[in-house]
């Protein structure tokens, strides 16, 4: 009898542990020139092989590091990609090709006339920008057995895609190491691993662009929810307002009627590439470009503060409180 007592209290006890919440262990970097908080439940350990592992690709991708592939490949070097950097490479060339040049992994020299990698923001002249032009092309860029062909002259900038990259990358970490809830915000996007360990799906805020808070919340489980916007990093002279996404058929800051665009789906690499190049788009090639393809939703806000949200959403997408007055469309596929 009291051995079947004493079973009894251990089965509790283990009960009771099973029931606990995995513990929250968090961290707050700053890479990839934003910062970025990072959140995993349960080991530790997996947090900060996260932290390196957002380095450690820092390193390899940055545009400006002597010690990166990408810088290297700018300088005219020869070098031997790694496989993760060849993989990264070919699939922002896909995006680029998806979205017909709205995303141009080429656009760097543009991003830099305009003063966007310095903060000496200016406005160039016409004769320089159709100049530099010359030197955009994502379509002159290949990739094959890690080895990449790109004309002399062309720069490579895998600044709209990497961020997106890591949050797969980050996903992956966990799925592996059999962590099952993170939330990971890297400037803008958020990669949702999981669920709440409560077992709800994550709720993620969009911010309004014309303010600071929170103008929605998407419930989200294993997704990314990536927003670009112009009011991210912009500049005004006389006037005009002019921001960090280019439209590589102008060489000018990107003027598409939105405010800012959000893509929600499963590939982090995607949506971060597809946020940017539909920010140039705007809403109807954006909506002609979601009718024609799967694996993603859009937020759009436009200059007007209307809000358009495709319909693979729906249910899970709702106006923050004190907003509830904005006007909100649904797009559907037919
Ligand atoms: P994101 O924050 O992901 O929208 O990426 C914006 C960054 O990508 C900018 O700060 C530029 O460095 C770069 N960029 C700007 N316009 C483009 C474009 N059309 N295609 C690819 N990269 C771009
Ligand atoms: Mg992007």
């Amino acid at each position: 009898m009291r051995r079947v007592a004493a079973l009894a209290a251990s089965l509790a006890l283990l009960l009771a542990a099973c029931s606990q919440p995995p513990e929250r262990h968090t961290a707050t970097i700053f890479a990839m020139d934003t910062v970025m908080e990072l959140t995993v439940y349960g080991d530790e350990s997996v947090l900060e092989d996260a932290q390196d592992m957002i380095y450690e690709l820092e390193s390899r991708l940055s545009v400006t590091g002597p010690e990166s592939e990408i810088y290297a490949l700018n300088s005219g070097a020869s070098v031997d990609l790694s496989d993760d950097t060849a993989a990264l490479l070919d699939s922002a060339l896909q995006i680029c090709a998806m979205t017909d040049g709205a995303l141009d992994i080429t656009v760097y020299p543009l991003v830099m006339a305009w003063g966007f990698t310095t903060g000496d923001y200016r406005v160039p002249e016409e004769d320089e920008i159709s100049g530099l032009l010359e030197n955009v092309g994502y379509d002159a860029v290949s990739v094959t057995d890690g080895a990449v062909t790109a004309p002399p002259g062309v720069t490579l900038d895998l600044g709209a895609v990497a961020k997106g990259w890591a949050g797969d990358k980050l996903a992956a970490l966990l799925a592996e190491r059999g962590v099952e809830s993170g939330l990971f915000s890297l400037g803008g996007n958020i990669q949702a691993v999981g669920n709440n360990p409560d077992g709800s799906p994550w709720r993620v805020g969009i911010r309004d662009p014309f303010g600071d808070s929170y103008f929605a919340v998407v419930q989200a489980s294993d997704a990314a929810i990536v927003t670009s916007g112009g009011y991210e990093r912009y500049f005004q002279q006389d006037g005009v307002t002019y921001c960090h996404i280019i439209d590589p058929s102008t060489g000018r800051p990107a003027v598409s009627g939105l405010a800012s665009v959000t893509v929600i789906g499963g590939q982090g690499v995607l949506c971060d590439g597809l946020s940017t190049a539909i920010y140039v788009m705007g809403l109807d090639r954006a909506v002609d470009l979601w009718r024609e393809n799967t694996g993603f939703d859009i937020v759009f806000v436009t200059d007007s503060r209307e809000v358009y949200i495709t319909e693979g959403i729906e249910d899970s997408f709702s106006l923050a409180d004190g907003y509830e007055d904005m006007e909100l469309k649904v797009i559907r596929r037919a």
